[in-house]
Order: structure tokens, then sequence, then C-alpha cells
């Protein structure tokens, strides 16, 4: 590709600020070496396996009350924006935590996304409470779409008492979402993530994903002099040990992948990429190139950073590892993992 140098200084501006040249992830980074023609590699596809939409005027979110900037509908046109020029090529729904009263509606409104095909919005994991008596009708009457993909029910930490998700009637939900070609995601918070690899040990026919490396706070993995206090700066400590341990100890499952995630939305205020390697790079290395796949969790992650900031990121975190490994991380995983259509 020949570059004047217009475009040359545009590009190395770019470059400079942490931007690919073509958007898109891992190859498309590139260094920019003074005087020479930029020599712009072709992008890397991405899917985004972790993608929120809400349109309020279809759909109740309780939650939202109190969240801020979030709390307002998020729609495909939103999301378009936020990813324009990344080379989002798929994302898969990610459901929002509706009113209960409004999980089928929540669910139809994906699959009637997913169908009309104008999006990159082609798969979706549903909300649904693998407990409850109905869960069993719930969910197989999607067992035959070609849409839905998985189940999502958010996990309370240890405060909350016993670990309801380690008793009989939610295994038993958990096996039966292995028995119809169904995922689920684990989200908890980090305190319960050894409860959740007792969770993913006892249903080794389900396929499972951890959320957001486990969710990991960034302000936890800074340096003691970046710490508040003495005092702070041990707490983050043993939150980062206890957190090393418990990937470790997921990872050993085999059934289950790594989304690689959500971080950045609990960045200080002023943060650089290095300040998210050591979370990503520990959960690139415990689960392996074949089991992590990137999302973005929009708008979530707006919270932190913008998506493309976070994007930025972590190419930049990955652009040592193989490009055949970066691939893999975002995208090719996702559309095995998931059986995207092509
Ligand atoms: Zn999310």
């Amino acid at each position: 590709m020949k570059v004047n140098r217009r475009q040359f200084v545009e590009q190395s501006v770019r470059v400079a600020a942490g931007m690919s040249v073509l958007g898109g992830a891992g190859a498309g980074w590139i260094e920019a070496k003074e005087g020479k023609p930029v020599a712009a590699e072709p992008a890397i596809p991405i899917v985004d396996t972790h993608q929120h939409l809400w349109d309020l005027s279809k759909l109740r979110l309780p939650w939202l009350k109190g969240a801020g900037r979030l709390n307002r509908s998020f729609v495909m046109k939103d999301y378009l924006e936020a990813t324009e020029g990344l080379g989002v090529v798929k994302s898969v729904y990610m459901e929002v935590d509706v009113d209960p009263a409004d999980k089928v509606a929540e669910a139809e409104y994906v699959i009637e996304l997913c169908r009309q095909r104008k999006w990159p919005t082609c798969a979706a994991v549903i909300g649904g409470r693998p407990a409850e008596p109905g869960f069993r009708q719930y969910i197989t009457r999607f067992k035959d779409s070609p849409y839905i993909k998985g189940v999502r029910h958010i996990l309370p930490g240890p405060e909350s008492g016993k670990a309801f998700f380690l008793e009989k009637p939610f295994l038993d939900g958990i096996r039966l979402l292995g028995e119809l070609g169904m995922s689920f995601d684990l989200c908890m918070p980090p305190a319960a993530l050894l409860d959740g690899a007792k969770l993913v040990g006892l249903c080794p026919d389900t396929r499972f994903i951890l959320d957001h490396c486990g969710n990991a706070d960034v302000k936890m993995f800074l340096p003691p002099e970046r710490q508040e206090s003495t005092e702070k700066a041990l707490a983050a400590r043993r939150f980062v040990d206890h957190w090393r341990a418990s990937i470790d100890e997921l990872a050993k499952r085999k059934n289950l992948v790594c989304k690689i995630s959500g971080i950045v939305a609990t960045v200080p205020k002023q943060w650089t990429p290095d300040d998210l390697a050591p979370i990503v790079n520990h959960c690139l290395d415990c689960f392996g190139p074949d089991r992590v796949m990137f999302a973005s969790d929009w708008p979530v992650c707006t919270q932190g950073a913008p998506l493309r900031r976070w994007v930025e990121a972590l190419g930049q975190i990955v652009a040592n590892r193989s490009e055949a490994d970066q691939r893999k991380l975002w995208g090719e995983n996702a559309v095995r993992f998931y059986g995207l259509r092509g």
C-alpha cells in the first residue's frame, strides 16, 4: 500500500495514539518508524462475545434506577457508533437482567434482531433461573433456536450465605443446559470464584464461560505507591493473591472458557494498558490460546472508557503474542465455541 506524506502523518498520529490504521485489532497494530511509510497489514476481524442492548420502550430493567449514565436506552444504532471502524463483524447479545416478567420478551426481542441478519448480532445468551421449578419449561422452548446459545444468572458472593448454586435444584438446571447443548455464563464476585470452580466441576457435561476475567478489579492490581494507604495496599495484595489462585483453579476445568472483558469498567481515573496487563496476561496464560474470547461488555465498559479504548488497550497488551493466538482471542475461538454462522 502506497502512503503519501499527509496520510502517513495522519496514520502516525493515530498509531501514536494507540489506534490501528485499518481498524480491527491484532495484526492491524503496527509500529511507526520515523520517516518510514506505515505498512498496514490486514486487521483481525473481531467477534464481540458480550454485547448488551436495552430498549426501555420495550423492556423493564429495574437495576438501571440509580445507574447514572447507563439509565437510558442503548440500541443497535448506539452500538454501531461505538464500534465504528473497529472491525466488529459479529456479536453475541448478553442478557441484561430484565424484570423477571420480561424474560421471554427479551429473548424474543433478540431472536428477532438475529433473524434480520442486518446487524452484527447473530446469537444470544438469555437470562434464566436454573434453580426455579419452571426453568425446564422456560428453556426448552428455545432448544431448537439457532440463535439462543446459553443462559446467564449472575451469582452472589459468599456474604449472601450458603452457595445455593452448589445445591441440587441449581445443578439440575445447569446439567439440563448441557443436555440441550447450551452454555452457562459464570458471573460472580471474585470472592465466590472458588465456589464457581466447584460448580463447573460438578457439571462436566455443560460448557461454561467465565465472564470478565472473574470480575477482577483493576485498582487492586496497582502497585503499592498508587494505593491510598498501606492498609489498602495490603488488602489489594490479598485480593490479587486470591484472584490469581482462583483463576488457576478455574482454568483446570476444561469445560470452561474465559471472556477477556469487563475489567476496563473498574479502572482508576488515570490508567494505561499496563494497568490491565497483569489481569489479561494471567487469564491468557492460565486458560491458553484456545479457551479465551474477547468481549466488549458495552455499554457497561463505558463506565471506565469508551469501547474503542478497551479494544486499543487489549491490542497493545497482546501485541507480542503470535498472530494465530491473537486471531483466536479476537474471534476464531468465539466462532468455534458458539458455532456462529459464517
Ligand atoms: Zn455485561
